[in-house]
């Protein structure tokens, strides 16, 4: 589904991305391993659009997407959710997923003279749909909170439930488990799964968690100082000796 081919990306005079290559299988949830400073992050915001590349391509399904902006790649399917979940705070958990850009109506100054019964089926329907990824993610009981009360674990889920209102076909989730407590990440774990399997999305998780990697993801890539170091089963990886000392290096 998207193949890097020699990803460089430089800040300065140094390469956080230094040539990385790596294939992403459609269907897959692949996880996205290695030390801190690996360099992860900003392989993720290049793919995503957010960065720009210095050089290296990167495909989508065939066709070239290297440098598109993320509304761009949004519109094909690809989304990229944030480490610190981007919610309005004051708005309802409801009103937070019925806030996805999409093409309603209400866009079009002639839909606002002509078009309200247009309007109002369109956001009864955004409601429902956003009722039921409320339900999918078994966080109904949260619709009417407001988004900035909720905890760090059930904004992940919000966040998660943000790529199910519109068609995804690939999410690049960054450190989803960070600070989530073992319960909640399990719901995560459960609902990324069930995305995949039940909705075809296909998902690459950065993830420090080795347990949560080992229970979603195959293959398991691992990264250092900016190259993939091996790819392969979460059991090969953590078996691969150049895996091994990258960590023990850090
Ligand atoms: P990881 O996600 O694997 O921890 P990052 O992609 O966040 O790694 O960072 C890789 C390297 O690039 C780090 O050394 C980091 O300090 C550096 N880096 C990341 N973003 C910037 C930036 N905007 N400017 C300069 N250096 C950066």
């Amino acid at each position: 589904m998207i193949v890097v081919e020699n990803m460089v990306k430089a800040f300065g005079g140094f390469h956080a991305v230094d040539g990385a290559s790596l294939t992403i299988t459609e269907g897959s949830i692949t996880g996205l391993i290695g030390p801190n400073g690996a360099g992860k992050t900003t392989l993720f915001n290049v793919i995503a659009g957010v960065l720009q590349p210095t050089s290296g391509t990167v495909t989508m399904q065939g066709q070239d997407i290297t440098g598109l902006p993320p509304h761009a790649l949004f519109h094909r399917g690809l989304l990229r959710t944030f480490q610190i979940a981007h919610e309005f705070p004051s708005m309802t958990c409801r009103e937070n997923l019925m806030m996805v850009p999409g093409s309603q109506s209400g866009e079009s100054l002639w839909n606002t003279w002509f078009g309200r019964k247009r309007i109002a089926d369109e956001e009864r329907a955004l409601r429902a749909r956003a009722d039921e990824v409320l339900d999918f993610l078994t966080v109904s009981h949260l619709a009417d909170h407001k988004a900035g009360q909720i905890s760090g674990g059930q904004k992940k889920l919000l966040e998660l439930g943000r790529t199910m209102m519109v068609d995804a076909k690939i999410v690049f989730l960054d450190e989803v488990g960070a600070g989530v407590n073992r319960t909640l990440l399990n719901t995560i774990g459960d609902a990324i799964i069930r995305l995949n399997k039940e909705r075809g999305y296909t998902f690459v998780v950065i993830e420090h968690d080795m347990d949560f990697i080992g229970r979603l993801c195959d293959p398991v890539i691992c990264m250092a100082e900016g190259r993939v170091l091996a790819q392969g089963t979460l059991a090969e990886i953590k078996a691969n000796e150049q895996v091994i000392e990258a960590y023990l290096g850090t």
